[in-house]
């Protein structure tokens, strides 16, 4: 991944109003806040996928091979964020719209 495109996405964490994030979406369509700055604990890789920036979930193995590589490994934002009840309220929040969705049969 281009620190460059993970630079151009970043924004500043709404709830902190401190940490820079970025937005990326996983294989469900769940859009994720990641810390933009990689993390030696981090287990998801950033991708893209056409204009979107994608998230994938890696092993503890896959994410020590990829650093292991000089590939940066990124971590969830809510695990850093001083204001992580917040997000853990608004990601189930979300999580639970997007269940529906799914179980309406919507297509992302
Ligand atoms: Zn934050």
């Amino acid at each position: 991944m281009d620190a460059n495109e993970v630079d151009r996405r970043t924004k500043r964490c709404d709830y902190c109003r401190k940490a820079r994030i970025v937005w990326a979406e996983d294989v469900d369509g769940n859009r994720l806040p990641l810390d933009a700055d990689p993390h030696p604990e981090g287990n998801f890789t950033l991708f893209t996928e056409g204009s979107d920036l994608m998230a994938g979930k890696l092993t503890a193995g896959q994410a020590a091979g990829m650093r292991q590589a000089g590939i940066g490994t990124y971590r969830r934002h809510a695990l850093s964020c001083p204001e992580s009840q917040r997000w853990a309220q608004s990601l189930s929040a979300r999580y639970a719209k997007s269940q529906r969705g799914l179980r309406a049969g919507r297509k992302k």
